[in-house]
Protein backbone atom coordinates (compact mmCIF):
# COMPACT_ATOMS: atom_id res chain seq x y z
CA UNK A 1 0.00 0.00 0.00
CA UNK A 2 1.23 3.59 -0.74
CA UNK A 3 1.99 5.81 1.82
CA UNK A 4 1.71 9.62 1.37
CA UNK A 5 3.67 12.08 3.93
CA UNK A 6 5.15 15.42 3.61
CA UNK A 7 7.58 17.54 4.60
CA UNK A 8 9.03 20.77 3.97
CA UNK A 9 10.36 20.84 -0.07
CA UNK A 10 13.37 23.25 0.00
CA UNK A 11 15.08 21.83 -3.20
CA UNK A 12 12.50 22.02 -6.38
CA UNK A 13 11.90 18.88 -8.59
CA UNK A 14 11.13 15.44 -8.52
CA UNK A 15 12.84 12.26 -7.97
CA UNK A 16 11.64 8.71 -8.32
CA UNK A 17 14.14 6.09 -6.99
CA UNK A 18 14.91 3.78 -4.43
CA UNK A 19 15.18 4.12 -0.95
CA UNK A 20 18.28 4.44 0.93
CA UNK A 21 17.83 4.73 4.60
CA UNK A 22 20.35 5.66 6.30
CA UNK A 23 20.86 4.79 9.86
CA UNK A 24 23.68 6.07 11.59
CA UNK A 25 24.94 5.52 15.16
CA UNK A 26 24.39 7.97 17.76
CA UNK A 27 27.87 8.74 19.05
CA UNK A 28 26.66 10.16 22.79
CA UNK A 29 29.59 10.50 25.24
CA UNK A 30 29.90 9.95 28.75
CA UNK A 31 32.47 11.38 31.16
CA UNK A 32 34.84 9.32 32.14
CA UNK A 33 37.69 10.58 35.10
CA UNK A 34 41.20 9.72 33.94
CA UNK A 35 44.10 9.29 35.94
CA UNK A 36 47.09 12.32 36.03
CA UNK A 37 48.87 10.52 34.12
CA UNK A 38 46.88 9.80 31.30
CA UNK A 39 45.89 13.50 30.67
CA UNK A 40 48.58 13.94 28.26
CA UNK A 41 48.06 11.03 26.09
CA UNK A 42 44.08 11.94 26.10
CA UNK A 43 45.27 15.01 24.72
CA UNK A 44 47.00 13.20 22.23
CA UNK A 45 44.19 10.69 21.31
CA UNK A 46 42.00 14.02 20.34
CA UNK A 47 45.15 15.75 18.22
CA UNK A 48 44.96 12.60 15.89
CA UNK A 49 40.89 12.61 15.67
CA UNK A 50 41.16 16.29 14.66
CA UNK A 51 43.71 15.61 12.25
CA UNK A 52 41.61 13.04 10.86
CA UNK A 53 38.69 14.55 10.72
CA UNK A 54 41.01 17.55 9.00
CA UNK A 55 42.38 15.21 6.43
CA UNK A 56 38.54 13.66 5.79
CA UNK A 57 37.66 16.67 4.43
CA UNK A 58 40.50 17.56 2.49
CA UNK A 59 39.88 14.19 1.15
CA UNK A 60 36.49 15.22 0.29
CA UNK A 61 37.24 18.36 -1.56
CA UNK A 62 39.96 16.83 -3.45
CA UNK A 63 36.88 14.29 -5.15
CA UNK A 64 34.93 16.50 -5.66
CA UNK A 65 34.52 17.62 -9.36
CA UNK A 66 37.42 20.75 -10.15
CA UNK A 67 34.64 22.97 -11.68
CA UNK A 68 32.48 22.88 -8.24
CA UNK A 69 31.67 26.37 -7.96
CA UNK A 70 32.90 28.75 -4.94
CA UNK A 71 29.69 28.87 -3.73
CA UNK A 72 29.51 24.98 -2.94
CA UNK A 73 33.23 24.48 -1.81
CA UNK A 74 32.96 27.15 0.72
CA UNK A 75 30.69 24.61 3.19
CA UNK A 76 33.72 22.38 3.94
CA UNK A 77 35.61 25.40 4.19
CA UNK A 78 33.63 26.68 6.52
CA UNK A 79 34.37 23.04 8.38
CA UNK A 80 38.02 22.71 7.86
CA UNK A 81 38.16 26.40 9.51
CA UNK A 82 36.42 25.60 12.58
CA UNK A 83 38.14 22.80 12.63
CA UNK A 84 40.97 24.86 12.60
CA UNK A 85 39.83 27.49 14.89
CA UNK A 86 41.12 27.46 18.67
CA UNK A 87 37.01 27.43 20.33
CA UNK A 88 37.66 23.46 18.95
CA UNK A 89 41.11 22.69 19.71
CA UNK A 90 42.14 24.86 22.73
CA UNK A 91 38.88 24.89 24.11
CA UNK A 92 38.31 21.18 24.30
CA UNK A 93 42.11 20.51 25.52
CA UNK A 94 41.77 22.86 28.35
CA UNK A 95 38.33 21.06 29.16
CA UNK A 96 40.53 17.53 29.22
CA UNK A 97 42.85 19.29 31.60
CA UNK A 98 40.60 21.11 33.59
CA UNK A 99 38.20 18.44 34.68
CA UNK A 100 40.78 15.69 33.61
CA UNK A 101 38.10 13.90 31.10
CA UNK A 102 38.48 11.81 28.44
CA UNK A 103 37.68 13.73 24.72
CA UNK A 104 34.65 12.86 24.07
CA UNK A 105 33.19 14.31 27.40
CA UNK A 106 35.57 17.40 26.80
CA UNK A 107 34.70 17.80 22.86
CA UNK A 108 31.03 17.30 23.90
CA UNK A 109 30.90 20.12 26.34
CA UNK A 110 32.88 22.60 24.14
CA UNK A 111 30.22 21.93 21.20
CA UNK A 112 27.59 22.40 23.38
CA UNK A 113 28.76 25.41 24.57
CA UNK A 114 29.46 27.12 21.11
CA UNK A 115 25.91 26.17 20.34
CA UNK A 116 24.69 28.42 23.04
CA UNK A 117 26.73 31.21 21.43
CA UNK A 118 25.04 30.52 18.19
CA UNK A 119 21.31 29.81 19.67
CA UNK A 120 21.41 33.03 21.10
CA UNK A 121 22.07 34.94 17.84
CA UNK A 122 19.26 37.67 16.66
CA UNK A 123 19.70 36.70 12.89
CA UNK A 124 17.87 33.83 11.59
CA UNK A 125 20.64 32.96 9.18
CA UNK A 126 23.94 33.05 12.06
CA UNK A 127 21.51 31.04 14.11
CA UNK A 128 21.40 27.73 12.06
CA UNK A 129 25.51 28.01 11.91
CA UNK A 130 25.37 26.03 15.30
CA UNK A 131 24.06 22.95 12.62
CA UNK A 132 28.42 22.87 11.32
CA UNK A 133 29.52 22.92 15.00
CA UNK A 134 27.01 20.01 15.63
CA UNK A 135 28.28 18.43 12.34
CA UNK A 136 31.90 19.33 13.05
CA UNK A 137 31.87 17.74 16.69
CA UNK A 138 30.04 15.02 14.85
CA UNK A 139 32.65 14.49 12.80
CA UNK A 140 35.55 14.35 15.46
CA UNK A 141 33.28 12.38 17.48
CA UNK A 142 33.47 9.70 14.88
CA UNK A 143 36.94 9.75 14.61
CA UNK A 144 37.36 9.57 18.36
CA UNK A 145 35.35 6.23 17.82
CA UNK A 146 36.95 4.67 14.99
CA UNK A 147 33.97 5.19 12.80
CA UNK A 148 33.93 6.26 9.24
CA UNK A 149 31.40 9.36 8.71
CA UNK A 150 31.79 8.51 4.58
CA UNK A 151 31.26 5.15 3.24
CA UNK A 152 32.94 5.43 0.34
CA UNK A 153 32.28 2.10 -0.68
CA UNK A 154 27.84 2.12 -1.10
CA UNK A 155 27.40 3.36 -4.07
CA UNK A 156 24.36 5.82 -3.87
CA UNK A 157 23.77 6.72 -7.88
CA UNK A 158 20.15 7.21 -8.58
CA UNK A 159 18.57 6.31 -5.35
CA UNK A 160 17.11 8.93 -3.03
CA UNK A 161 18.66 9.29 0.73
CA UNK A 162 16.49 9.20 4.05
CA UNK A 163 18.34 10.23 6.72
CA UNK A 164 17.75 12.45 9.91
CA UNK A 165 20.11 15.17 9.32
CA UNK A 166 23.20 15.64 6.37
CA UNK A 167 26.13 17.96 6.73
CA UNK A 168 27.06 20.20 3.71
CA UNK A 169 30.24 17.40 3.27
CA UNK A 170 27.76 14.58 2.68
CA UNK A 171 25.24 17.04 0.66
CA UNK A 172 28.13 17.43 -1.65
CA UNK A 173 29.65 14.04 -1.56
CA UNK A 174 26.27 12.71 -2.71
CA UNK A 175 26.03 14.63 -5.52
CA UNK A 176 29.37 13.79 -6.66
CA UNK A 177 27.72 10.01 -6.24
CA UNK A 178 24.51 11.54 -8.37
CA UNK A 179 21.92 10.79 -5.64
CA UNK A 180 18.33 11.14 -7.43
CA UNK A 181 17.22 13.28 -4.15
CA UNK A 182 17.02 13.18 -0.32
CA UNK A 183 14.64 13.10 2.57
CA UNK A 184 15.45 14.37 6.14
CA UNK A 185 13.99 14.07 9.52
CA UNK A 186 15.64 17.87 10.37
CA UNK A 187 16.19 20.93 9.20
CA UNK A 188 14.17 24.07 7.68
CA UNK A 189 14.54 25.81 4.25
CA UNK A 190 17.00 28.21 6.04
CA UNK A 191 19.68 25.31 6.65
CA UNK A 192 22.76 24.87 4.94
CA UNK A 193 21.79 21.26 3.31
CA UNK A 194 18.84 22.91 2.00
CA UNK A 195 20.56 25.92 0.72
CA UNK A 196 23.15 22.94 -1.34
CA UNK A 197 20.39 21.30 -2.35
CA UNK A 198 18.73 24.10 -4.35
CA UNK A 199 22.01 25.25 -5.63
CA UNK A 200 23.53 21.87 -6.63
CA UNK A 201 19.57 21.15 -8.03
CA UNK A 202 18.90 17.75 -5.81
CA UNK A 203 15.27 17.37 -5.10
CA UNK A 204 14.94 17.65 -1.40
CA UNK A 205 12.28 17.40 0.99
CA UNK A 206 12.87 18.12 5.25
CA UNK A 207 11.85 17.94 8.59
CA UNK A 208 9.76 15.31 7.54
CA UNK A 209 9.73 13.78 11.09
CA UNK A 210 10.07 10.07 11.19
CA UNK A 211 10.97 9.38 7.48
CA UNK A 212 13.51 6.70 8.78
CA UNK A 213 10.33 4.42 10.17
CA UNK A 214 8.00 5.21 7.63
CA UNK A 215 10.23 4.52 4.68
CA UNK A 216 12.61 1.01 4.24
CA UNK A 217 15.48 0.72 2.46
CA UNK A 218 14.82 -0.50 -1.34
CA UNK A 219 11.19 0.92 -1.56
CA UNK A 220 10.32 2.52 -4.41
CA UNK A 221 10.27 6.14 -3.49
CA UNK A 222 8.58 9.50 -4.92
CA UNK A 223 9.62 13.21 -3.77
CA UNK A 224 8.48 16.39 -5.11
CA UNK A 225 10.87 19.05 -3.90
CA UNK A 226 7.82 21.52 -5.13
CA UNK A 227 5.45 20.82 -2.19
CA UNK A 228 7.13 18.83 -0.01
CA UNK A 229 5.13 15.39 -0.63
CA UNK A 230 6.43 11.96 -0.53
CA UNK A 231 4.32 9.27 -1.74
CA UNK A 232 6.54 5.44 -0.51
CA UNK A 233 5.65 2.37 -2.30
CA UNK A 234 3.72 4.46 -5.04
CA UNK A 235 0.90 2.43 -7.34
CA UNK A 236 0.99 2.41 -11.29
CA UNK A 237 -1.16 5.67 -11.28
CA UNK A 238 0.89 8.03 -9.04
CA UNK A 239 4.30 6.71 -11.08
CA UNK A 240 2.66 7.76 -14.49
CA UNK A 241 1.45 10.72 -13.03
CA UNK A 242 5.53 11.78 -11.56
CA UNK A 243 7.42 10.64 -14.74
CA UNK A 244 5.27 12.95 -16.72
CA UNK A 245 5.68 15.90 -14.28
CA UNK A 246 9.67 14.96 -14.54
CA UNK A 247 9.39 14.54 -18.30
CA UNK A 248 8.00 17.94 -18.66
CA UNK A 249 10.67 19.99 -16.09
CA UNK A 250 13.36 18.27 -17.53
CA UNK A 251 12.01 19.27 -21.04
CA UNK A 252 11.67 23.03 -19.23
CA UNK A 253 15.06 22.74 -17.75
CA UNK A 254 16.75 22.03 -21.50
CA UNK A 255 14.83 25.05 -22.88
CA UNK A 256 15.10 27.59 -20.33
CA UNK A 257 19.47 26.44 -21.42
CA UNK A 258 18.64 27.70 -24.91
CA UNK A 259 18.15 30.77 -23.69
CA UNK A 260 21.41 31.50 -22.15
CA UNK A 261 22.50 34.48 -24.00
CA UNK A 262 19.54 35.33 -26.68
CA UNK A 263 18.16 38.85 -25.81
CA UNK A 264 15.18 39.58 -23.40
CA UNK A 265 12.51 40.89 -25.75
CA UNK A 266 8.99 40.27 -25.77
CA UNK A 267 6.45 39.34 -28.08
CA UNK A 268 5.80 43.23 -29.31
CA UNK A 269 9.73 43.84 -29.49
CA UNK A 270 10.19 45.90 -26.05
CA UNK A 271 13.69 45.24 -24.78
CA UNK A 272 13.77 44.45 -21.08
CA UNK A 273 16.96 44.26 -19.24
CA UNK A 274 17.68 41.49 -17.32
CA UNK A 275 20.56 42.08 -14.99
CA UNK A 276 21.96 39.36 -11.55
CA UNK A 277 22.14 40.24 -8.32
CA UNK A 278 25.82 39.41 -6.56
CA UNK A 279 27.26 39.79 -2.94
CA UNK A 280 30.70 39.05 -4.00
CA UNK A 281 32.55 39.31 -7.05
CA UNK A 282 33.09 35.37 -7.34
CA UNK A 283 29.01 35.54 -7.38
CA UNK A 284 29.64 37.00 -11.20
CA UNK A 285 30.63 33.18 -11.96
CA UNK A 286 27.34 32.16 -11.21
CA UNK A 287 25.25 34.64 -12.97
CA UNK A 288 27.78 33.64 -16.12
CA UNK A 289 26.70 30.13 -15.84
CA UNK A 290 23.10 30.93 -16.50
CA UNK A 291 23.74 33.83 -18.53
CA UNK A 292 26.33 36.36 -20.28
CA UNK A 293 24.78 39.97 -18.74
CA UNK A 294 25.66 42.61 -16.10
CA UNK A 295 24.91 43.58 -12.43
CA UNK A 296 22.09 45.53 -10.82
CA UNK A 297 22.60 44.89 -7.38
CA UNK A 298 26.03 44.21 -6.28
CA UNK A 299 25.49 43.98 -2.35
CA UNK A 300 28.86 45.16 -0.87
CA UNK A 301 28.51 44.30 2.99
CA UNK A 302 30.17 41.24 2.96
CA UNK A 303 33.57 42.74 2.22
CA UNK A 304 32.71 44.85 5.51
CA UNK A 305 31.49 41.69 7.10
CA UNK A 306 34.68 39.45 5.75
CA UNK A 307 36.69 42.17 7.64
CA UNK A 308 34.68 43.06 10.29
CA UNK A 309 35.88 46.46 9.65
CA UNK A 310 35.48 49.33 7.20
CA UNK A 311 37.73 48.39 4.47
CA UNK A 312 40.60 51.17 3.69
CA UNK A 313 40.64 52.34 -0.20
CA UNK A 314 43.07 49.75 -1.80
CA UNK A 315 40.54 47.04 -0.57
CA UNK A 316 37.83 48.32 -1.79
CA UNK A 317 39.40 49.29 -5.23
CA UNK A 318 40.87 45.62 -6.16
CA UNK A 319 37.48 44.13 -5.21
CA UNK A 320 35.54 46.19 -7.79
CA UNK A 321 38.13 46.72 -10.20
CA UNK A 322 38.24 41.94 -9.96
CA UNK A 323 34.28 42.24 -10.42
CA UNK A 324 34.49 45.28 -13.25
CA UNK A 325 36.70 42.67 -15.28
CA UNK A 326 34.84 39.77 -14.79
CA UNK A 327 31.82 41.48 -16.33
CA UNK A 328 34.61 42.42 -19.15
CA UNK A 329 32.41 45.02 -20.84
CA UNK A 330 28.88 44.25 -18.94
CA UNK A 331 27.39 46.69 -16.47
CA UNK A 332 28.13 46.72 -12.98
CA UNK A 333 26.28 48.77 -10.50
CA UNK A 334 28.04 49.33 -7.21
CA UNK A 335 25.53 49.73 -4.36
CA UNK A 336 27.29 51.58 -1.27
CA UNK A 337 27.40 49.45 1.62
CA UNK A 338 24.09 49.03 3.45
CA UNK A 339 24.83 47.73 7.12
CA UNK A 340 23.00 47.29 9.86
CA UNK A 341 19.44 45.69 10.94
CA UNK A 342 20.28 42.08 9.94
CA UNK A 343 24.15 43.15 8.78
CA UNK A 344 26.62 44.53 11.41
CA UNK A 345 30.23 44.58 11.79
CA UNK A 346 31.99 44.44 15.43
CA UNK A 347 32.91 48.21 15.57
CA UNK A 348 29.23 49.25 15.39
CA UNK A 349 28.55 46.61 18.51
CA UNK A 350 32.02 48.33 20.62
CA UNK A 351 29.97 51.77 20.02
CA UNK A 352 27.68 50.64 22.78
CA UNK A 353 24.38 48.75 23.05
CA UNK A 354 22.15 47.88 19.87
CA UNK A 355 19.77 49.84 18.50
CA UNK A 356 16.41 49.16 19.91
CA UNK A 357 15.19 48.33 16.65
CA UNK A 358 18.04 48.68 14.19
CA UNK A 359 15.54 47.75 10.69
CA UNK A 360 14.83 51.39 11.45
CA UNK A 361 18.18 52.61 13.00
CA UNK A 362 21.24 54.01 11.71
CA UNK A 363 21.82 51.83 8.99
CA UNK A 364 23.68 51.92 5.29
CA UNK A 365 23.35 55.80 4.31
CA UNK A 366 22.41 57.30 7.00
CA UNK A 367 25.74 55.70 9.15
CA UNK A 368 27.63 56.27 5.93
CA UNK A 369 26.57 60.38 6.07
CA UNK A 370 27.47 60.08 9.95
CA UNK A 371 30.98 58.95 9.30
CA UNK A 372 31.99 60.20 6.06
CA UNK A 373 35.77 59.56 6.67
CA UNK A 374 34.65 56.07 6.43
CA UNK A 375 32.22 56.43 3.76
CA UNK A 376 35.00 58.19 1.48
CA UNK A 377 37.36 55.33 0.61
CA UNK A 378 34.58 53.27 -0.45
CA UNK A 379 33.38 56.30 -3.10
CA UNK A 380 36.55 56.84 -4.07
CA UNK A 381 37.16 53.25 -4.82
CA UNK A 382 34.06 53.18 -7.18
CA UNK A 383 34.72 55.92 -9.06
CA UNK A 384 38.48 54.65 -9.63
CA UNK A 385 36.87 51.55 -10.79
CA UNK A 386 34.90 53.23 -13.16
CA UNK A 387 37.83 53.58 -15.06
CA UNK A 388 37.73 50.00 -16.19
CA UNK A 389 34.82 49.42 -17.20
CA UNK A 390 30.49 50.47 -17.08
CA UNK A 391 30.22 51.27 -13.46
CA UNK A 392 27.03 52.67 -11.68
CA UNK A 393 26.69 54.11 -8.17
CA UNK A 394 23.70 53.04 -6.16
CA UNK A 395 22.94 54.70 -2.70
CA UNK A 396 20.46 52.79 -0.07
CA UNK A 397 17.68 53.80 2.00
CA UNK A 398 17.69 57.62 1.35
CA UNK A 399 14.67 58.71 3.15
CA UNK A 400 14.82 63.05 2.05
CA UNK A 401 16.34 64.81 -0.46
CA UNK A 402 18.65 66.52 2.07
CA UNK A 403 20.83 63.18 2.27
CA UNK A 404 20.89 62.96 -1.73
CA UNK A 405 22.27 66.43 -1.06
CA UNK A 406 24.57 65.65 1.02
CA UNK A 407 25.57 62.08 -0.68
CA UNK A 408 26.61 64.07 -4.23
CA UNK A 409 28.21 66.61 -2.30
CA UNK A 410 30.56 64.00 -0.80
CA UNK A 411 30.49 62.14 -4.46
CA UNK A 412 32.03 66.12 -6.07
CA UNK A 413 34.28 65.91 -3.24
CA UNK A 414 35.70 62.87 -3.83
CA UNK A 415 35.97 63.27 -7.94
CA UNK A 416 37.94 66.71 -7.15
CA UNK A 417 40.29 64.85 -5.04
CA UNK A 418 41.06 62.41 -7.45
CA UNK A 419 41.30 64.32 -10.42
CA UNK A 420 43.88 66.68 -8.65
CA UNK A 421 45.83 63.70 -8.20
CA UNK A 422 45.44 62.63 -12.12
CA UNK A 423 43.62 59.03 -11.13
CA UNK A 424 41.39 58.01 -13.81
CA UNK A 425 37.47 57.75 -13.20
CA UNK A 426 34.33 57.81 -15.69
CA UNK A 427 33.39 61.59 -15.06
CA UNK A 428 29.80 60.72 -16.87
CA UNK A 429 29.37 57.79 -13.64
CA UNK A 430 25.17 57.22 -13.06
CA UNK A 431 24.16 58.30 -9.85
CA UNK A 432 21.53 56.18 -8.81
CA UNK A 433 19.34 55.37 -5.45
CA UNK A 434 17.62 52.53 -4.28
CA UNK A 435 13.38 53.01 -4.16
CA UNK A 436 13.00 51.25 -0.52
CA UNK A 437 12.01 53.70 2.24
CA UNK A 438 8.27 54.72 1.90
CA UNK A 439 8.98 58.22 2.36
CA UNK A 440 11.31 57.93 -0.60
CA UNK A 441 8.66 56.67 -2.69
CA UNK A 442 6.10 59.05 -2.19
CA UNK A 443 8.55 61.90 -3.00
CA UNK A 444 9.84 59.83 -5.72
CA UNK A 445 9.69 62.64 -8.84
CA UNK A 446 11.72 65.24 -6.39
CA UNK A 447 14.77 62.21 -5.95
CA UNK A 448 14.18 61.45 -9.89
CA UNK A 449 15.48 64.52 -11.16
CA UNK A 450 18.41 64.67 -9.52
CA UNK A 451 19.41 61.38 -10.17
CA UNK A 452 20.48 59.05 -13.33
CA UNK A 453 18.73 56.13 -12.14
CA UNK A 454 16.06 54.67 -9.84
CA UNK A 455 16.14 51.24 -8.41
CA UNK A 456 13.10 49.19 -6.50
CA UNK A 457 14.17 47.97 -3.48
CA UNK A 458 10.81 45.43 -2.61
CA UNK A 459 12.26 43.73 0.25
CA UNK A 460 12.73 46.44 2.30
CA UNK A 461 9.96 48.73 0.89
CA UNK A 462 7.42 45.97 1.85
CA UNK A 463 8.94 46.02 5.17
CA UNK A 464 8.63 49.44 5.92
CA UNK A 465 4.94 49.91 4.20
CA UNK A 466 3.04 46.99 5.60
CA UNK A 467 5.08 47.46 9.36
CA UNK A 468 7.05 44.23 9.37
CA UNK A 469 10.13 43.05 10.32
CA UNK A 470 11.26 41.06 7.34
CA UNK A 471 13.53 38.60 9.87
CA UNK A 472 10.63 38.31 12.21
CA UNK A 473 9.01 34.65 12.00
CA UNK A 474 5.82 36.06 13.99
CA UNK A 475 4.95 38.33 11.17
CA UNK A 476 5.78 36.80 8.32
CA UNK A 477 2.06 36.19 6.85
CA UNK A 478 1.71 39.65 6.55
CA UNK A 479 4.52 39.81 4.29
CA UNK A 480 2.75 40.66 0.66
CA UNK A 481 3.95 42.01 -1.84
CA UNK A 482 0.90 42.49 -4.42
CA UNK A 483 -1.03 44.74 -1.82
CA UNK A 484 -2.21 47.59 -3.00
CA UNK A 485 0.12 49.80 -0.99
CA UNK A 486 2.62 48.18 -2.08
CA UNK A 487 1.56 48.31 -6.05
CA UNK A 488 0.90 52.09 -5.76
CA UNK A 489 4.66 52.74 -4.42
CA UNK A 490 5.94 50.47 -6.93
CA UNK A 491 3.76 52.28 -10.04
CA UNK A 492 4.40 55.87 -8.76
CA UNK A 493 8.78 54.80 -8.49
CA UNK A 494 7.78 53.56 -12.31
CA UNK A 495 6.24 56.42 -13.55
CA UNK A 496 8.22 58.90 -12.03
CA UNK A 497 11.76 57.38 -13.83
CA UNK A 498 9.24 57.74 -17.11
CA UNK A 499 8.79 61.20 -16.38
CA UNK A 500 12.33 61.93 -15.98
CA UNK A 501 13.48 59.97 -18.36
CA UNK A 502 15.84 57.55 -16.68
CA UNK A 503 15.83 53.80 -16.23
CA UNK A 504 13.95 52.45 -13.33
CA UNK A 505 14.91 48.85 -12.50
CA UNK A 506 14.20 46.23 -9.28
CA UNK A 507 16.53 44.67 -7.45
CA UNK A 508 14.26 43.30 -4.64
CA UNK A 509 13.24 39.48 -4.03
CA UNK A 510 10.04 40.38 -6.27
CA UNK A 511 11.62 40.75 -9.40
CA UNK A 512 13.56 37.33 -9.06
CA UNK A 513 9.75 35.66 -8.82
CA UNK A 514 8.00 34.30 -11.84
CA UNK A 515 4.57 34.74 -10.12
CA UNK A 516 5.21 38.77 -10.66
CA UNK A 517 7.11 38.96 -13.78
CA UNK A 518 3.73 39.91 -16.37
CA UNK A 519 2.56 42.00 -13.18
CA UNK A 520 5.77 44.07 -13.21
CA UNK A 521 5.38 44.14 -17.48
CA UNK A 522 2.61 45.17 -17.32
CA UNK A 523 2.97 47.83 -14.64
CA UNK A 524 5.82 49.30 -17.08
CA UNK A 525 9.26 47.96 -15.45
CA UNK A 526 11.32 47.64 -17.98
CA UNK A 527 14.91 46.59 -15.85
CA UNK A 528 14.51 43.57 -13.93
CA UNK A 529 17.97 42.64 -11.42
CA UNK A 530 17.55 38.83 -10.21
CA UNK A 531 19.08 36.26 -8.70
CA UNK A 532 21.48 34.24 -10.88
CA UNK A 533 19.11 31.35 -10.88
CA UNK A 534 16.41 33.29 -11.61
CA UNK A 535 17.73 34.87 -14.53
CA UNK A 536 16.22 32.10 -17.32
CA UNK A 537 13.24 32.22 -15.89
CA UNK A 538 12.53 35.43 -15.76
CA UNK A 539 13.69 36.10 -19.49
CA UNK A 540 11.22 32.61 -20.69
CA UNK A 541 8.29 34.56 -19.06
CA UNK A 542 9.50 38.04 -20.46
CA UNK A 543 10.12 37.00 -24.14
CA UNK A 544 6.44 34.87 -23.99
CA UNK A 545 4.94 38.54 -23.26
CA UNK A 546 3.01 40.98 -24.96
CA UNK A 547 3.40 44.01 -23.39
CA UNK A 548 0.33 45.83 -24.86
CA UNK A 549 -2.07 43.16 -23.31
CA UNK A 550 -0.46 42.92 -20.22
CA UNK A 551 -0.72 47.09 -19.98
CA UNK A 552 -4.46 46.65 -20.05
CA UNK A 553 -5.12 44.10 -17.57
CA UNK A 554 -2.85 45.56 -15.07
CA UNK A 555 -4.50 48.95 -14.98
CA UNK A 556 -7.55 47.00 -14.28
CA UNK A 557 -5.68 45.05 -11.09
CA UNK A 558 -4.32 48.71 -9.93
CA UNK A 559 -7.71 49.92 -9.56
CA UNK A 560 -8.53 46.98 -7.12
CA UNK A 561 -8.18 46.86 -3.10
CA UNK A 562 -9.36 43.23 -2.95
CA UNK A 563 -6.20 41.64 -2.35
CA UNK A 564 -7.65 38.15 -2.73
CA UNK A 565 -9.22 39.55 -6.34
CA UNK A 566 -5.42 40.79 -6.89
CA UNK A 567 -3.73 38.15 -5.92
CA UNK A 568 -6.40 35.76 -8.28
CA UNK A 569 -5.98 37.95 -11.39
CA UNK A 570 -2.08 38.25 -11.73
CA UNK A 571 -2.23 33.75 -11.05
CA UNK A 572 -4.16 34.34 -14.43
CA UNK A 573 -1.37 36.12 -15.97
CA UNK A 574 1.12 33.71 -15.19
CA UNK A 575 -1.24 30.80 -16.42
CA UNK A 576 -1.11 33.14 -19.72
CA UNK A 577 2.14 31.07 -20.97
C1 LIG B 1 15.77 45.41 -1.03
O1 LIG B 1 15.57 45.96 0.05
O2 LIG B 1 14.85 45.02 -1.79
C2 LIG B 1 17.15 45.15 -1.50
C3 LIG B 1 17.38 44.69 -2.70
O3 LIG B 1 18.15 45.37 -0.62
P1 LIG B 1 18.54 44.42 0.62
O4 LIG B 1 17.75 43.15 0.47
O5 LIG B 1 20.01 44.23 0.53
O6 LIG B 1 18.12 45.24 1.78
MG1 LIG C 1 17.17 47.03 1.03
Amino acid sequence: MSIYISGIGVSRGIAIGEAYVLVREQLSASQIILPDSEINSEINRFKIALAQANKQLHDIKNKIAKDTPDDILVFIDTHLLMLEDPAFDEGTINNIKEHSCNAEWALQMQGERLVQVFDEMEDPYLRTRKDDVLHVVKRIQSALAGVEENNDNISYKGKIIVTDDLTPADTIMMQHQKVAGFITEFGGPLSHTAILARNLGIPAIVGLHHARHLIHRGETLIIDGFTGAAINRPDEKSLKFYRAIKRSETIKRNLLKTLTGKPAITLDNKQITLHGNIDRPADIKLIKKYDDTGVGLYRTEMLFIKLNQWPDQATHFKTYKRAVKALNGKPLTIRTMDLGADKEIQDTIDQGPMAHNPAMGLRAIRRCLKEPQNFMPQLLAILRASAYGPVRLMIPMLTNLEELDQVLALIEEAKQRLQKKKIAFDKNIPIGAMIEVPAAALAVDAFAKKLDFLSIGTNDLIQYTLALDRIDDEVNYLFDPLHPAVLKLIQMTIQAGKQANIPVSMCGEMASDTQYTRLLLGMGLEYFSVQANALLEVKHIIINSTLKNLQLEVNEILQTYNSSEIRSRVQQLVNLL
